[in-house]
């Protein structure tokens, strides 16, 4: 059977958080470079249906896409990776697949058939490992299985992916990731559990065409010998993957393995030109060789796990990159921020951001953060939650409505500045009530956002439920806090700044989930290029006093 478009499937051995989500973006990126459009999947083997419900702690940060999939945060990597959207289709759980099989069978599109994991659950695995290839926009499609092997719950996935390679052969291939481990005692590292975890993937009938070795150290040709003869793989398809000194290193170090080449052969697809990777390696260059440092303080709940704040951790680096500067982010976790060690801790930043959340865990420390940054005239973002903290802020400091809370933590409060629009009430489904993916917003002239963007109408991410309360604008803006963006068809007020502070801008949507290599988000570039902006002007009136003194 033929198929114009191309397979590829990753799959990891050994042990869990061995990159396979860098591996597939850095590989797509080769690709794409070589004029390949290539789309990135995420197969996940648990059984909620998305992680949308999942604690950040246990999964880390939840991804949005432009048509409002929650999805995992490798999608995330996959956007900053290659600059193209995902969609809903991009991530595939366990939980959403049983869900499509057992609503088929409800329906009777059985026939009666007693329903089985083997060919019902495999078929929904395969027709949505197919539904990118079909759509006709991508000549290859990437789709790594979450999980390791051997993993009772990726046992499905992996037949479905024996079988996609039965039917198609050539149009697929199977890349390993697996981990090389060096043994300090014995000196030596060791080839030995890669071979037992290409066993297993060969035990459910999958022979890997590439293997992707994770390891702290060269891999020299006699190891790479011993793993391509052990392993059944060719010589050349004995990819060393050596840990980078940052993610956006590892398209280089793909390359300098020849990664791309070997897939293409093995794909029988021309190599088309040679992968220009000039724009990357200037990012690379100017990440490495800032003229510049700033700190910023990213004040959250989840600060103990970074992934949790992933995507906004990454615009720093891509804003920093397009300010020629280093961004150091201080992680605080808002629920140890007092009034007594507010300044202790936070005087020392350039700039404060105030992260997205859900709950009133810690949420006092946000508002205390805002108000600092408010006070001090510190460049402030506040995404999300964090806007609607710097709303609250406002109202109960400057407007002197001591109990504005928002109705997610207190539904009783007499100041709802923040609340459930009317529509929103009635949906019993906590999934269901949630504004998710792209909504269009509108920008006031010459506010810091619409200068940041450079342009007036703008489409961002929402996951939210909670909004701003129109019947309170009016009094916020006559005490200076503007709503400088609002969505055009609902009036919902989407971004607000504050007249008299240099940088003070809070967004009800997620500008991070849209920050690539290529594109920096402008709200971040424009956050760091204030928090330089604030930096410098400290430092000359340190000047001035220490002159005076
Ligand atoms: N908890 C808030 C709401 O639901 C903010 C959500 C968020 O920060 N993503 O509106």
């Amino acid at each position: 059977m033929s198929n114009s478009t191309k397979y590829i499937f990753v799959t990891g051995g050994v042990t869990s958080s061995l990159g396979k989500g860098i591996i597939s973006a850095s590989l797509a990126k080769l690709l794409q470079s070589r004029g390949y459009t290539t789309t990135i999947q995420k197969l996940d083997p648990y059984i909620n249906i998305d992680p949308g419900t999942l604690n950040p702690y246990e999964h880390g940060e939840c991804f949005v896409t432009d048509d409002g999939a929650e999805t995992d945060l490798d999608l995330g990597h996959y956007e900053r990776f290659l600059n193209v959207p995902t969609s809903i289709a991009n991530n595939v759980t366990t939980g959403r697949i049983y869900q499509a099989v057992i609503e088929k069978e409800r329906r009777g599109e059985f026939l009666g058939k007693t329903v089985q994991v083997i060919p019902h659950i495999t078929d929904e695995i395969k027709d949505r490992i197919q539904i990118l290839g079909k759509k006709g926009d991508f000549d290859i499609v990437i789709t790594e299985i979450g999980g390791t092997v051997g993993d009772i719950e990726s046992l499905p996935y992996v037949e479905a992916v024996r079988q996609m390679l039965w039917e198609f052969e050539s149009d697929c291939l199977v890349i390993h990731l697996t981990l090389i481990p060096y043994l300090a005692a014995a000196g030596e590292l060791k080839t030995k559990p890669t071979q037992h975890s290409v066993k297993q993937l060969l035990e459910l009938g999958v022979q890997p065409d590439i293997l992707c070795c994770r390891t702290e150290h060269a891999l020299d040709l006699t190891l790479r010998k011993k793993i391509a003869k052990f392993c059944n793989v060719s010589i050349n398809a004995v990819i060393e993957s050596r840990d980078a000194e940052t993610i956006y290193d590892v398209p280089i170090l793909m390359q300098d393995e020849e990664l791309d080449k070997v897939v293409l052969e093995k794909l029988n697809l021309p190599s088309k030109t040679i992968p220009n990777l000039d724009n990357w390696k200037s990012f690379l260059y100017k990440l490495k060789n800032p003229t510049k440092e700033i700190t910023v303080g990213l004040v959250g709940k989840y600060v103990e796990l970074k992934d949790s704040y992933k995507s906004i951790a990454e615009s720093f680096i891509h804003a920093g990159v397009a300010n020629q500067c280093r961004v150091n982010v201080k992680w605080i976790h808002s629920e140890k921020l007092t009034k007594s060690n507010i300044k202790a801790e936070l005087s020392d930043l350039d700039g404060i951001l105030v992260a997205p959340g859900f709950g009133s865990r810690g949420i006092s420390g946000k508002i205390d953060a805002v108000k600092f940054a408010r006070e001090n005239n510190i460049p402030f973002l506040g995404i999300c939650l964090g806007m609607q903290c710097a709303v609250i802020e406002f109202a109960r400091n400057v407007l002197n409505m001591t109990d504005a809370n928002t109705t997610e933590i207190d539904s009783d409060c007499k100041f709802p500045v923040i609340s459930m629009m009317e529509e929103q009430k009635n949906i019993a489904n906590l999934g269901g009530t949630m504004r998710l993916g792209a909504y269009k917003c509108k920008l006031k002239p010459n506010s810091n956002s619409a200068i940041a963007y450079n342009s007036e109408l703008i489409s961002e991410r929402h996951r939210h439920r909670y909004e701003f309360n129109n019947e309170y604008l009016a009094q916020f803006e006559e005490k200076g806090m503007l709503a400088t963006g609002s969505n055009p068809d609902t009036g919902l007020v989407e971004v607000v700044e504050i007249k008299n502070h240099p940088w003070f801008v809070g967004v009800q949507f997620h500008p991070e989930y849209k920050s690539t290599v290529e594109n920096p988000h402008p709200l971040f570039v424009g956050f760091v290029g204030a928090a330089i902006e604030f930096t410098k002007s400290n430092a000359s009136a340190e000047a001035i006093v220490d002159s005076v003194n």
